[in-house]
């Protein structure tokens, strides 16, 4: 047979979904598998990183549609926790392919319908602005933006105004002007990845100078979006302003474990700040699943409750098993996740954000 007489393997066509470089980057090697908390619940390939990766490629190369019932049950199950991002020898950026994958997937009407609402409350800075005016955030009364800028969280001037008001108690240098919206990261990881961008840009525009932002999964969206030269995490940034202090007498000291937040620890790779911080303050207790996802997960545990659940409850038995008198979290999906499932259990820890324990407000 000549060359012009055989026949060439098609090669499949990409469909533009994903960003070449990043889906080419796996080389299937599976260190991630036991890095993976979704992989450990169920031990499926499906559902581990890697599992997703081929997934994404087959998504990509139209040997799957867009409503396999396989391709949409991993986008919504997977935690967007990216811990198999530390742990990958390719450098895979998993947690890019993510947003691509989502964005692509649930543009309309596939997003779920549990994320419309929050999407929705949080698009427009007036919103946001409005949803925390009867509460006394550190951000009330106008106020103009300084060199360095303390962002005020949509749900967490909400929910949690003590954080910010515990912020600026401890570094009085912080401004929080009230003019300011949400960063973004709900909608970039929930597939609206462009408005997530915008909003981060917004947001830069707002508080012009360095951002610190108390909330981890905020601050590595920010920082993605800005550069990690002008957003800092509170922790990062406090524990550079002060270095470390020396810890107070051993005894009578609570006992304080901490729930790293996973973008922080995943993404900006901060987790020894908050450790050394909480040292200052009690006697500091590593828990076996501190850096594992809590299932908060921004919108997971709503989407998905009863994962978020299965997942939370590994670090509940810890807590209860450790007999913590406090457990630290240093993001508002986090404290609101353990909040929750220490109030159902009747553990006696006290769930509290390390500004407000720093600043001794609970
Ligand atoms: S994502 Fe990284 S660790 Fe996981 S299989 Fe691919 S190359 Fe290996
Ligand atoms: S982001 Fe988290 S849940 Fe999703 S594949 Fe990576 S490790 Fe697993």
């Amino acid at each position: 047979m000549t060359i012009a007489e055989s026949t060439p393997e098609k090669v499949p066509e990409a469909r533009g979904v994903f960003t070449p470089e990043l889906l080419d980057r796996c080389i299937s090697c599976g260190f991630c598998l036991p890095a993976c908390p979704t992989y450990a619940l169920t031990g499926v390939e499906t559902s581990s990183p890697r599992g997703r990766i081929n997934l994404m490629r087959a998504l990509e190369t139209g040997v799957l549609p867009d409503d396999d019932p396989t391709v949409s049950e991993e986008a919504s199950f997977c935690l967007g926790c990216r811990a198999c991002e530390p742990v990958c020898p390719a450098g895979v950026q998993y947690g890019e392919l993510l947003e691509e994958w989502r964005d692509h997937l649930w543009n309309g009407r596939r997003r779920p319908f549990k994320v419309r609402p929050l999407l929705w409350a949080v698009n427009s800075p007036r919103r946001v602005r409005s949803m925390g005016i009867v509460r006394r955030h550190a951000g009330r009364g106008s106020e103009a933006p300084g060199p360095v800028n303390l962002m005020l969280g949509c749900f967490e001037r909400v929910l949690y105004p003590r954080v910010s008001r515990a912020a600026r108690e401890l570094a009085a240098e912080l401004a929080a002007p009230s003019a300011q919206g949400c960063c973004g990261a709900l909608h970039a990881h929930n597939g609206e990845l462009a408005r997530g961008k915008q909003l981060a840009k917004e947001l830069g525009e707002a508080l012009p100078g360095t951002i610190v932002a108390t909330s981890g999964g905020c601050a590595a969206h920010l920082a993605g979006v800005l550069g990690s030269d002008r957003v800092k995490e509170f922790s990062q940034w406090l524990f550079a302003r002060d270095g470390a202090a020396a810890a107070t007498p051993a005894d009578g000291r609570p006992r304080i474990g901490l729930q790293d937040s996973c973008h922080l620890r995943n993404g900006l790779g901060v987790w020894r700040e908050p450790r050394e911080l909480i040292a200052r303050v009690g006697e500091y207790v590593e828990l076996p699943s501190a850096a594992v996802c809590c299932g908060g997960a921004g919108s997971y545990a709503i989407v998905r409750p009863k994962d978020s659940a299965r997942v939370l409850d590994q670090h509940l038995d810890e807590i209860a098993d450790a007999d913590l008198d406090v457990i630290a979290v240093v993001n508002a999906g986090c404290y609101r996740q353990l909040q929750q499932g220490v109030k159902r259990r009747k553990l006696r820890t006290r769930v509290v954000h390390l500004a407000e324990l720093l600043a001794g407000e609970k």
